[in-house]
């Protein structure tokens, strides 16, 4: 007998249908002697429309308050599935994060998770019923409820297992697991059997939405065994991340691309190269809690230089706004701003191992008149901005040269 955790995603219970399909895979594996405990997501496309329709009534939300609206779409879902069980035959009891006790910090909208009650759930379990919690929200310490991110049910599902020291976490999703990239950009996407946490760190941080990044790292941290799987099919066994040190097969150097759109570029053109203007310019910008991703300067010329970063595109028009006052202060000639930027990144824990790898994808991009308005790499990954036009040309064209279709030989 195991105790698993599934999570099941905002399109595996998009409808009366699909809630019951879930229940009888829940019934399944209840029936085989396991402990289940399900996560759910809101239904597909319900936390979008709550935060659209929050946005109606005040154009920048209250975080606290969008937190306190925008949890009830996972509210919803966690009684309909707790209903589909029962309507089954199974026994079940449903819990909002708060009522599990999923303890986080204040950051409202981002909070993240300082410790779960397991109590309750443990006794529903022994007791031998299902378990139900709401993926994506907890409660801070003054009982405000809070939410985890935009995906962040992935992270609830991960926490619960840790916390139950679960044999396994199943993420079930829409698709039957990590692809080599981003399925529905390139059909010809391969799932990958494995994957590494390190380079699925990588790929969700990098944009791949498959999983939220903090899940991720909190498998990592709490030795979760994590597995991507679809709830669309009956059999498969999705994609299992493992810990490198466990791979003995064959690794392959590129194990996936992965891209994001939401980024904008800002660059100050004429900036005195001197010391201290990379704070000047940088510090206004954490102070305002906007995360700045990649950086380039170029070397001085006549003791002018270039300084160009990327902000996340929601942050666009508050950082422009910051810079363009800093500017005034370091008597920078130009400002530059671009919000139509995409990155793509190539991630593979072989690239340690071999180079040209850089070579080889510029050169690709180069063959399709792509142009690269900014590089940064890593151990285990190349990332590049290209104009936002030619994202999904650049992602296809870099699973082609990297042969990402075909298993490694
Ligand atoms: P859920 O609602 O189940 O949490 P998400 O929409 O958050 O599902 O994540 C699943 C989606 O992630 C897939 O439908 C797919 O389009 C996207 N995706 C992006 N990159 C990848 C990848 N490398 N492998 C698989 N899916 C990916
Ligand atoms: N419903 C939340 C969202 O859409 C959380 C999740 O689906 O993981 O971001
Ligand atoms: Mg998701």
């Amino acid at each position: 007998m195991a105790l698993i955790v599934q999570k099941y995603g905002g399109t595996s219970v998009g409808s009366p249908e699909r809630i019951k399909n879930v229940a009888q895979r829940v019934a399944r594996w209840k029936a085989k002697g396991h402990k289940v405990v399900v996560v759910v997501s809101a239904m597909s496309g319900e936390t979008n429309r709550l935060i659209a329709l929050a946005r109606e009534v005040q154009p920048e939300p209250d975080a606290r308050e969008l937190d306190q609206m925008v949890s009830t779409g996972e509210q919803v879902t966690i009684g309909l599935v707790a209903m589909a069980l029962k309507q089954i035959g199974v026994d079940a009891r449903s819990y909002t994060g708060p009522q599990v006790k999923i303890l986080t910090d204040s950051a409202f909208t981002k909070a993240r998770i300082l410790s779960i009650d397991e109590h309750n759930m443990r006794a529903d379990l022994d007791a031998g019923r299902v378990v139900v919690v709401a993926g994506f929200q907890g409660m801070d310490a003054d009982g405000n409820v809070t939410t985890l991110g935009r995906g962040g049910s992935d992270t609830t599902g991960v926490a619960l297992a840790a916390a139950l020291k679960a044999d396994e976490c199943q993420i079930y999703t829409d698709v039957d697991g990590v692809y080599t990239t981003d399925p529905r950009i390139v059909p010809n996407a391969r799932r990958l059997k494995t994957v590494t946490f390190e380079e699925m760190l990588e790929m969700a941080s990098l944009g791949s939405k498959v999983l939220q990044i903090r899940s991720v790292e909190f498998a990592g941290k709490y030795k979760v065994k994590l597995r991507v799987l679809s709830s669309f099919q009956d059999e498969g066994d999705g994609t299992l991340i493992t810990f490198e040190e466990e791979e003995n097969m064959e690794q392959a150097i590129i194990s996936g691309i992965a891209f994001n759109r939401d980024e904008a570029k800002i660059t100050v053109q004429g900036v005195p190269d001197k010391p201290g203007i990379a704070y000047q310019i940088l510090g206004p910008v954490a102070d305002a809690n906007i995360d700045v991703d990649m950086i380039v300067q170029n070397a001085g010329v006549h003791g002018l230089t270039d300084f160009s970063f990327t902000v996340p595109r929601n942050d666009y028009a508050r950082a422009r706004k910051l810079i363009e006052e800093v500017q005034k202060h370091i008597g920078a000639k130009e400002l530059i701003g671009d919000d139509r930027i995409a990155k793509v990144s190539i991630v593979g824990v072989g690239m340690r191992s071999h180079c040209g790898i850089a070579s080889k994808a510029f050169r690709a991009l180069s063959e399709e008149g792509i142009n690269i308005q900014m590089i940064s790499t890593s151990e285990i990954k190349i990332s590049v901005v290209v104009d936002e036009k030619y994202l999904e040309l650049a992602v296809r064209v870099l699973h082609d040269a990297f042969d990402l279709a075909h298993e490694p030989a």
